[in-house]
């Protein structure tokens, strides 16, 4: 089964029998700096991959089909490292307005924002809502991080914490998946000096609005010259097993009501 979209002629596309079930996954990338070590689109190389490695796990009767990625997103706490690329929240969200307008000229029900970068992640819970309400399209925002918590125990306590970007997590996954994108001999350990008993940098309710220049010399947080493939292999294959598991079921989510 072909479900890249952009490979179907148009009439193909028409005769998809979208009336109850299936799901069009937009797979959104990043082009941004990834410390001295990993290539700039990284997280694009990561949702790019996992989404062809979870779709060819899925039953042959399953309608999920995908678009091309989205190359470049909103990655501006970046800004000062050469190679990055970014979107505004404004342009980035009348975007994916225009492709969820698409979909439903489609015939699609459901739109899933499938992203492996941590600065989307704000504005994709938004533009799930809103596109919701404005379109009528079933939405969904999937996460990399939040389909599979990290499996391994953490080589460094500070790693769950301040490895958030291009550190052990990324390289080792990287090495298992396209070590052509690594540069064994530049990786490299730093976490950033930040130290506050009460404010973090995400995920709590009291964070401070960082870029990477603020904290950062290389780039890199977490500790990279750690990175294996075989830890990249243990965390990649529980990864996609759930995210095709995941695909699954939206495939066929009805609202409740
Ligand atoms: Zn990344």
């Amino acid at each position: 089964m072909q479900r890249n979209i952009g490979q179907l002629t148009w009439t193909e596309v028409e005769a998809l029998d979208l009336a109850k079930d299936g799901a069009l996954v937009l797979p959104i990338g990043s082009i941004e700096q990834h410390g001295p070590h990993l290539s700039t689109d990284c997280d694009l190389v990561f949702a790019d991959r996992f989404l062809d490695l979870a779709l060819e796990r899925l039953d042959q009767h399953t309608k999920v089909w995908r678009l091309p990625i989205l190359p470049i997103s909103k990655s501006n706490e970046h800004v000062g490292f050469a190679g990055t690329w970014y979107l505004s929240a404004e342009t980035l969200m009348a975007t994916l307005r225009d492709i969820a307008r698409c979909a439903v000229n489609n015939g699609f029900r459901r739109l899933v924002l499938w992203n492996c970068h941590g600065g989307n992640r704000a504005l994709l819970e938004v533009a799930a809502r809103d596109l919701r309400i404005e379109t009528g399209l079933m939405t969904f925002q999937v996460f990399a991080s939040g389909v599979m918590p990290d499996p391994l125990d953490p080589l460094d306590a500070r790693e769950p914490v301040y490895g958030i970007h291009a550190g052990e997590w990324e390289t080792s996954v990287m090495l298992a998946l396209a070590p052509d994108r690594v540069r064994l001999d530049r990786r490299n350990c730093e976490f950033p000096k930040f130290s506050s008993e009460t404010l973090a940098l995400e995920l709590t309710s009291a964070t401070v609005g960082w870029t990477s220049r603020d904290f950062q010399i290389s780039g890199t947080w977490g500790d990279a010259a750690a990175a294996t493939t075989e830890r990249g292999q243990q965390r990649l294959t529980p990864l996609i097993d759930r995210l095709a598991a995941i695909l699954t079921e939206i495939a066929g989510f009805e609202m409740g009501a």
